[in-house]
């Protein structure tokens, strides 16, 4: 089966991991501040905080601005949950804004019909590696002075109008699960410029304690406070090893990745039925995914049928997402339903992810176009 995603590891990625294992640190030791310091370089960013995974990063972010109960966050509904969840964490309401049907990055318009007194932040995903309008979105957030926190978890190695994601809102998420740009097996980094947010998103990921172990051991203390609650969302020494050897490697992973998009779109630009995204000019996207939407009203074919055809065939397609309103928990608990956010809601019944990884080669573009292209005849 070609994967949607996966993983590249190589003889540097294990050694790099064993000599982490025979060192004197398994966890929150060197290792981590050294990734720390070489994801803020990359991105660009003044400060970065590992930890346990991008779910956690979301958490921490929540946390640092200090979402709590009666405050709302507008989240786009075609993302993954924890988007969203990050939010009902801390007490607070995601609120659902509907994405552009083209590139499938939040709508503008939709945010600014969300925004009301308790609108504290908005979290902007940057769907499948392509970063959204920052400049837009930095100016919404002014104007109705919200805090702007990007989900960057597609999105390592994107840029937009020359600055790379990380550098562009209040505060920056990374994941490193394995079908993320860099895997470190679980993990997640925040970044930022702001230090008072760096400080309290470390207090956060050690159960609130106000020093870690290593900094008790130099300084020959045992005591310390834990002055918030906070959770162990910390990241190990052998993980941020892996990372950091990983990181090494990623420019050559997106330059695989956008050779395969190139691929993708030189076959699709002569088949009506299938269209990728559309990719803004002021981008270098980062492509995790590569989304196109079908127009199923003239097949004889539907998604799940193609979905199960594909799968057969040894083309492991996915579909990203299921817009976060419609899962039964928030239609619960925020009261969503089917009609709020109607262009992800359509686009949804349209998509489907390609295989696009760096251990995708360009016989399995042939063959995953060749199998999408008979199966939708
Ligand atoms: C992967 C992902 C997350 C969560 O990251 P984990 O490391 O799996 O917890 C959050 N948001 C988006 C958009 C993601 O793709």
């Amino acid at each position: 089966m070609i994967s949607y995603g996966r993983q590249s590891i190589d003889e540097d990625d294990i050694k790099a991991v064993v000599e982490t294992l025979k060192s004197d640190w398994l966890t929150t030791g060197p290792k981590v501040s050294e990734f720390e310091e070489a994801i803020a370089d990359y991105v660009g960013a003044g400060h970065a905080v590992a930890v346990s995974s991008g779910t956690a990063a979301l958490h921490c972010a929540m946390f640092a601005l200090g979402i709590e109960q009666g405050d709302e966050v507008i989240v786009p509904s075609m993302t993954f949950a924890a988007s969203a969840n990050c939010v009902t964490y801390c007490g607070g309401k995601p609120v659902f804004a509907d994405v552009d049907s083209e590139t499938l990055l939040i709508n503008h318009s939709s945010i600014k019909e969300k925004i009301n007194g308790r609108t504290r932040a908005i979290i902007a995903v940057d769907y499948a590696g392509q970063p959204c309008d920052y400049d837009g979105l930095r100016k919404i957030s002014d104007e109705s002075n919200l805090k702007l926190v990007a989900d960057g978890c597609h999105a390592l190695g994107a840029e937009y109008k020359g600055r790379r994601v990380g550098s562009l809102a209040d505060m920056t998420v990374f994941s490193f699960h394995p079908v993320k740009h860099i895997a470190t097996g679980e993990g997640g980094m925040i970044v930022t410029d702001n230090s008072e947010y760096a400080e309290r998103m470390r207090l956060f990921r050690n159960h609130g304690i106000n020093s870690d172990f290593r900094q008790r051991e130099q300084q020959g203390s045992w005591h310390y406070e834990m002055v918030d609650l906070g959770y162990n969302y910390r990241l190990t020494d052998i993980q941020s090893a892996l990372g950091i050897s990983q990181l090494r490697k990623l420019p050559g992973f997106l330059e695989i990745r956008r050779k395969i998009a190139a691929q993708y779109d030189e076959y699709f630009a002569r088949v009506s039925v299938v269209e990728p995204l559309k990719v803004n000019d002021n981008v270098q996207h980062a492509y995790h995914l590569y989304v196109v939407k079908i127009d199923f009203t003239s097949l004889k074919i539907n998604r799940t049928e193609l979905f199960k055809t594909m799968r057969e065939k040894g083309v492991g397609v996915n579909v990203h997402y299921i817009p976060v309103h419609l899962h039964p928990y928030y239609r619960k608990t925020c009261s969503t339903s089917k009609g709020m956010c109607p262009v992800a809601e359509k686009v949804y019944e349209q998509i489907l992810s390609l295989p696009i990884h760096p251990e995708v080669s360009q016989k399995d573009v042939d063959k995953v176009v060749s199998v999408l292209l008979e199966s939708i005849k």
